[in-house]
């Protein structure tokens, strides 16, 4: 256990606890920021380290690679004096203050927290998921869709948001066609991304068709879907399943110590960062099913460390 106690522990190393980094360090609250060590399976900088190109970040009109996005992020926030640690936090006790704060190898203590640990993709937990995943099956097209294994071959994205558009187009320099599964016969990405992939010769979009199992040999072979209309089933060969179904907020690490909603989004008083514990803020996808994007992930971290300064003067 580290002796000291912290003014301003950040967790999480997206948008959102960056942005608190940055301005709770040019309030000199010398914040320390866990990043994680590929926490929920997402490198540190968190989403947007999984993408191509962000178009919709204000101050880029030629759009910036997400990966370097958080780089910049991440250099700005150590500039102004944030201590960054490639830890991943395993358990808090928001029991009493000072709250501790505790990893793997060691223990923190803070006066005041700022939650920011975003969203992990979700699995479908298909029969035969288990026995392809990583051999056909990923939950991330931009890390794995450029391996040889996928070259020239039939490919299938499950979903119908804009993670799932930006798959398919991403997949279709690589694949022989892609096939876009929507469980729906609306789908609910952006009018743009919906029209980018339908005017992509490469992308087939199957609507109101749902999966219901992988099969394959050594790897990935095939998927059996299933067509909601007509209830007829059938195998599309595929040699990569790659899945775009949404994402579950980072919260387990909290063991119920905050309230959340049905879905395990933390909740926070309306227009404010405050969680049901003073002196514990939450900031961006953690707090968000809504909006769920870069911008407003920095939004809020700017306000969860606006708030964080104010608590933490008012004691
Ligand atoms: P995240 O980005 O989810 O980052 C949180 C990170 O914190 C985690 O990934 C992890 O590294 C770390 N962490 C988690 N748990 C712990 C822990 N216990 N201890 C320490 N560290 C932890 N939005 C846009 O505006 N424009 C886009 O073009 C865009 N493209 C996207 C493309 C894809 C493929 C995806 C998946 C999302 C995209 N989004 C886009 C959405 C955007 O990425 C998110 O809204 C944003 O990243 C949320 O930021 P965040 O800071 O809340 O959390
Ligand atoms: P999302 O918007 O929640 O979409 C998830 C998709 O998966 C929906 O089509 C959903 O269908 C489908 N789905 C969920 N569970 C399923 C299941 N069990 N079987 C089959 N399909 C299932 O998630 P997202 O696409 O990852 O986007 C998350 C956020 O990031 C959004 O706010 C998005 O705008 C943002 N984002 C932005 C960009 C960009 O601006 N370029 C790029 C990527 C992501 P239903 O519609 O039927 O529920």
């Amino acid at each position: 256990m580290s002796d000291t106690i912290e003014q301003l522990i950040i967790i999480g190393s997206g948008p959102a606890g960056h942005t608190a980094a940055i301005y709770a360090a040019r309030a000199e609250l010398k914040p320390l920021l866990f990043e994680g060590f590929m926490a929920g399976g997402v490198a540190a900088g968190g989403q947007l380290t999984t993408t191509t190109e962000v178009e919709n970040f204000p101050g880029f009109p030629d759009g910036i690679g997400g990966p370097e996005l958080m780089m910049r992020m991440r250099e700005q926030s150590e500039r102004y004096g944030a201590r960054i640690k490639t830890e991943t936090v395993t358990s808090v006790d928001l029991s009493k203050q000072p709250f501790t704060v505790s990893t793997d190898s060691t223990s923190f203590t803070a006066r005041a927290l700022i939650i920011a640990t975003g969203a992990t993709a979700k699995r479908l937990g298909l029969p035969g998921e288990e026995t392809y995943w990583q051999k056909g099956i990923s939950a991330c097209a931009v890390c794995d869709g450029a391996l040889p294994v996928f070259r020239n071959k039939p490919l299938i994205v499950i979903g119908g948001g804009d993670t799932a558009c930006e798959e398919a187009l991403f997949l279709s320099r690589f694949g022989s066609g892609i096939t876009m599964l929507v469980r729906r016969d609306v789908m609910r990405a952006s009018q743009t991304m919906q029209q980018r992939v339908a005017s992509n010769p490469k992308i087939e979009i199957l609507r109101e068709t749902e999966a219901v199992g992988v099969i394959g040999e050594q790897f990935l072979t095939g998927v059996e879907v299933i067509d909601k209309t007509t209830r007829t089933r059938r195998v599309l060969p595929a040699s990569g399943l790659f899945y775009a179904v949404g994402h579950a907020p980072n919260t387990a690490f909290l063991e119920g110590q905050l309230e959340t909603d049905d879905d395990g989004y933390l909740i926070t008083e309306p227009g404010s960062t405050t969680t049901t514990t003073p002196g514990v803020f939450a900031a961006g996808d953690v707090r968000d099913k809504v909006y769920r994007q870069a911008v407003t992930a920095a939004g809020t971290g700017c306000m969860a460390a606006l708030e964080a300064e104010r608590y933490l003067s008012a004691r």
